[in-house]
């Protein structure tokens, strides 16, 4: 019996190393089939593709008649191939300051931009501070599981929280070490705050802790913000305003309590953390906000699979087609075509779509293309997916999120954000082993990238994901070439500079491409569906899911 299997596996082998049709299709994918739609995506004429503009509705256009064209079904609900993503756009007014009083007399100043940055947290239309009291709590975290809590039980109800930001790094047995948990992501600090009653939060901006400078906080933060529309929790929140404060700022506001910042910063890294109140000092601060309704949109393809008791299963792909518009001229350009960030990843799910459905009497499982909207102002397009999915997620069997490719040349290696965390992982290590690449786990565990992009809210929902990023060992290239590229990266990454130019070359992005369709074939076709590790966060939520997918 054993013998005749292992005959059959290597004929089956043999022809498939010969005659794959993955591969023949997957070399139907180019450059040139690449470039096409990143071109045309990150054109002028689509403005930047911001949320909510002229040039959002263009790309859904667009893509739409794209999967029309390669034969794709429309995955919404109904049948078409957008789903609404309900928001709300919040606009802060910016001429005001936080006013810093002692005995009734103002002592010290903050102005909006420059030393912090804040906004209305119940979507009320003014927010009004009067005199509350400070109080520094560290980390700001709760975590019965590491044994943490650094608010023991201090009334923190109506006062404004001063926290540090990101999570405990210094003792590796701790919050993952240097890796950054959702404890310390500004969102986790926010919910803490609501769910204790504080009146408002003002975390401390130091670079190396958020990752990015006070200029991402300033323009990300005084833009126009989007949240999901009907989040009730939102509007009851008792928390007034949620915001930023500048290391300079936060420094001199300590000092005029008699407190030294990196001392403060320095003592919440310990167990025993207590909350510091900023003795005397109370807070004043008028905020206003105008507000308006409207929607985003997703873009859902879908080929059905064909195997009779396989194809209710789906695999979903998922790449943000938004980016963030026309915004302050530099050098006489306004607009943020987007290329790499993410024309590049949008470019890379139409090709496999294109590809797949070429495919389709091979696929067992059915494959969802989800073209996420409103990725840029806080995954909400993937947050509203997963909280109305178009397939329940216990019959997701994978996803794999594509935000940003390599258009650098060809690299030896491949990147993958979640590593080792599930089978997922697992399949794209093999195929890549099988083509002479190494796949590598993310080198900036700290900056918390899992939670960043769009294969969260899924993984959330217990579907097992990954998010590829690009090698950087590239093939045939100078030596520094790497560290070229990783400059070219940072001063074009959210700027109007992020258009095709002269450093790119699509030949790795191509390799990759194929990696990934080839890694999304075998998952598609699969026996069992994708699991995570034991041990894993997402874990036992995707038992639940899986069950309740069953019993319905
Ligand atoms: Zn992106």
């Amino acid at each position: 019996m054993k013998k005749l299997v292992l005959l059959a596996t290597g004929i089956l082998i043999f022809v498939s190393c010969i005659n794959s049709p993955v591969d023949q299709v997957a070399d139907s994918i180019t450059e040139k089939s690449l470039m096409k739609p990143i071109t045309k995506l990150s054109s002028d004429d689509f403005q930047g593709r911001a949320t909510g503009t002229v040039g959002e509705l263009k790309t859904v256009d667009y893509l739409t008649n794209q999967l029309k064209e390669y034969g794709l079904q429309g995955g919404a609900e109904d049948g078409s191939y957008t789903q609404d993503v309900p928001l709300v756009g919040q606009k802060t007014g910016q001429n005001t300051t936080v006013r810093i009083s002692q005995n009734g007399q103002t002592v010290q100043t903050f102005d909006y931009n420059d030393d912090f940055m804040a906004w209305p947290a119940n979507l009320q239309e003014n927010v009004s501070i009067d005199e509350a009291e400070l109080v520094y709590v560290g980390y700001g975290t709760q975590a019965p599981e590491e044994d943490w809590d650094d608010f023991k039980e201090a009334d923190v109800e109506g006062k404004i929280l001063v926290v540090k930001n990101n999570d405990p790094s210094s003792d590796p047995d701790l919050f993952g070490g240097e890796t950054r948990l959702y404890y310390g992501r500004y969102d986790y600090k926010y919910e803490k705050a609501k769910e204790l009653g504080a009146a408002g939060v003002l975390i401390v901006h130091t670079t190396p802790s958020a990752g990015y400078g006070w200029n991402v906080v300033a323009n990300s933060w005084s833009r126009e913000r989007f949240y999901l529309r009907g989040n009730e929790d939102m509007q009851g929140s008792s928390t007034k305003f949620n915001g930023w404060l500048t290391r300079e700022a936060s420094a001199a506001l300590f000092e005029t309590a008699g407190l030294d910042l990196e001392q403060q910063l320095e003592a919440a890294e310990s167990r025993s953390f207590e909350p510091v109140s900023l003795q005397g000092l109370r807070l004043s601060l008028d905020l206003s906000a105008t507000y308006r309704e409207l929607n985003a949109q997703n873009v859902l393809g879908v080929i059905e699979g064909s195997n009779e008791s396989f194809k209710e299963e789906f695999m979903v792909f998922t790449a943000h087609h938004d980016h963030l518009g026309i915004t302050q001229p530099v050098e006489g350009d306004s607009i943020n075509n987007g290329a790499l960030d993410n024309a590049a990843g949008v470019s890379a799910l139409l090709n496999m779509a294109r590809g797949y459905k070429e495919l389709q009497p091979q696929l067992k499982r059915s494959v969802l293309f989800l073209i996420i909207g409103a990725e840029e102002v806080g995954l909400l397009g993937s947050k509203y997916w997963a909280a109305n999915p178009t397939v329940h997620p216990g019959r997701v069997t994978a996803n794999i999120n594509l935000d940003g490719m390599n258009v650098y040349g060809k690299t030896n290696d491949l990147v993958l954000v979640g590593y080792g965390r599930n089978s997922v992982s697992d399949v794209v290590e093999n195929v890549a082993e099988e083509r002479g690449r190494e796949v590598e786990p993310d080198a900036h565990p700290d900056q918390g990238y899992f939670y960043r992009s769009d294969h969260f809210p899924l993984a959330k929902k217990g579907i097992p994901a990954v998010f590829p990023n690009p090698g950087n060992e590239f093939v045939d290239k100078p030596e520094d070439y790497a560290s070229t590229v990783d400059s070219l990266q940072n001063a074009n990454y959210h700027t109007v500079n992020d258009e095709i130019n002269k450093y790119w070359d699509l030949s790795g992005m191509v390799q990759d491409v194929r990696l990934f369709f080839d890694a999304g074939y075998r998952i598609i076709n699969a026996e069992e569906m994708q699991t995570w590790r034991k041990g894993d966060e997402f874990k036992q939520t995707r038992l639940d899911m899986v069950q309740s997918a069953a019993s319905e």
